[in-house]
């Protein structure tokens, strides 16, 4: 089971792109073997929730939620994780 099952919208935009989605347990992409979200995963995941983007940030915390339990092992720096899962989703600034 992928992560983005658990999306709550819809999959329009997405099928001329191939989905960048997470190899679990390790949490790297499918498509480009990087750490997910690699860039056009979050580009994806951006374009899914440019309507809600505290539901991004919501689900990016699941996601970082699981990615730490499997990830444990290796030992991996709490802010990194943060940042590669969550951090990104913020806004660049504030709106008015
Ligand atoms: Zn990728």
């Amino acid at each position: 089971m992928s992560a983005q099952s658990a999306s709550p919208v819809p999959d329009r935009g997405r099928r001329a792109m191939r989905p960048h989605l997470p190899m679990r347990p390790r949490w790297l992409c499918q498509v480009c073997a990087g750490p997910w979200p690699c860039q056009p995963a979050r580009l994806l995941l951006l374009m899914d929730y440019r309507r809600d983007r505290v539901a991004l940030s919501i689900y990016m915390a699941a996601c970082l939620f699981d990615a730490t339990a499997d990830l444990m092992k290796q030992n991996p720096d709490p802010r990194e994780l943060f940042d590669r899962f969550v951090g990104w989703t913020a806004r660049p600034f504030p709106l008015r």
